[in-house]
């Protein structure tokens, strides 16, 4: 079945690398107009944003930190200039600074949830506030508005070394289901993905060599992640397809959180 996003405006944060990339691409293949939000260097989000338009497609790429409201504001506004609307936010943004507990910095406990939570928020508050004001667009989508959060599997599996990242993710779980109780009843759809491993750049040193093998012990699918898998997602979540799924999450993770571990054992 051919799923057609034609009419509708995306926005994706952190568009210039991984599965940010990977979703504005698909958004955009889908029939979207696509804006790319890149944090520090704007060359592979303007490049991706080139390559959409020479392909029939529309996108810009926007510069915003999303841990910072004024930023935010400015990114919306940008978005709303360009397209003149929103109907899908892609809140996908996110980092890690991984450290024991004993030897995190709160700087570095402070960037992961700013960037992380905090990120979700500010974007999420923006697009609700234009999905509330203008409402079911009709012929264009059933819903006023969709926005997917880019969770983890971490918002279940606890993390150690990584207490800065599984808290910022189990705090995106409460967020969006939150959200989504708060808004559904005006038919603007929150969801989330939690991708298990996922080949980016956010986890090259664990999905390579020595590492990877280590890594596929935790998949019972016996592979990593490719972007695809998630994207395809987000457009399926995007669409009217899943028009009736609300406040949910979608693990990605070759059964990751299934807890392989218990598998004859316990
Ligand atoms: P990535 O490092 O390629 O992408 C992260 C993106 O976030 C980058 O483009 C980066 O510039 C952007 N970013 C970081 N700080 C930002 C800020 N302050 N403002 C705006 N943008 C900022 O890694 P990825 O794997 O594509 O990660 C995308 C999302 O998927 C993240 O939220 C990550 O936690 C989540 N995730 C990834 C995996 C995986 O295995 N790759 C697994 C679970 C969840």
């Amino acid at each position: 079945m051919q799923i057609s996003l034609a009419r509708q405006v995306a926005l994706v944060t952190g568009a210039s690398s991984g599965i940010g990339a990977g979703a504005a691409r698909a958004l955009a293949d889908a029939g979207a107009s696509v804006v790319l939000n890149y944090h520090s260097s704007a060359g592979p989000a303007q490049d991706l944003a080139r390559e959409i338009n020479a392909n029939g497609g529309r996108a810009i790429a926007v510069g915003a930190d999303v841990s910072k409201e004024q930023d935010i504001e400015r990114l919306f506004a940008q978005t709303l200039e360009a397209f003149g609307t929103l109907d899908i936010l892609v809140a996908n943004s996110g980092l890690q600074k991984d450290a024991a507990a004993v030897d995190m910095s709160l700087e570095d406990w402070n960037t992961v949830i700013g960037t992380n939570l905090t990120g979700q928020f500010l974007c999420a508050r923006a697009a609700l506030r234009i999905f509330t004001r203008q409402g079911i667009r009709q012929g264009v989508s059933r819903a006023a508005g969709k926005i997917i959060h880019m969770s983890s599997v971490h918002q279940r599996i606890p993390w150690a070394g990584h207490i800065n990242y599984a808290a910022s993710k189990g705090g995106v779980d409460l967020l969006m289901q939150s959200l989504a109780q708060e808004t559904s009843h005006q038919r603007i759809r929150i969801n989330s993905i939690a991708p298990g491993a996922i080949r980016t750049a956010i986890n090259r040193d664990a999905t390579e060599g020595e590492q990877e093998q280590k890594l596929l012990e935790l998949i019972p699918y016996g592979r990593v992640g490719d972007v695809e898998d998630v994207a395809n997602a987000v457009v399926w979540l995007a669409s009217d397809l899943s028009d009736y799924v609300v406040g949910t999450t979608l693990f990605i993770d070759g059964g990751m959180s299934l807890y392989p571990g218990f598998r004859g054992n316990g």
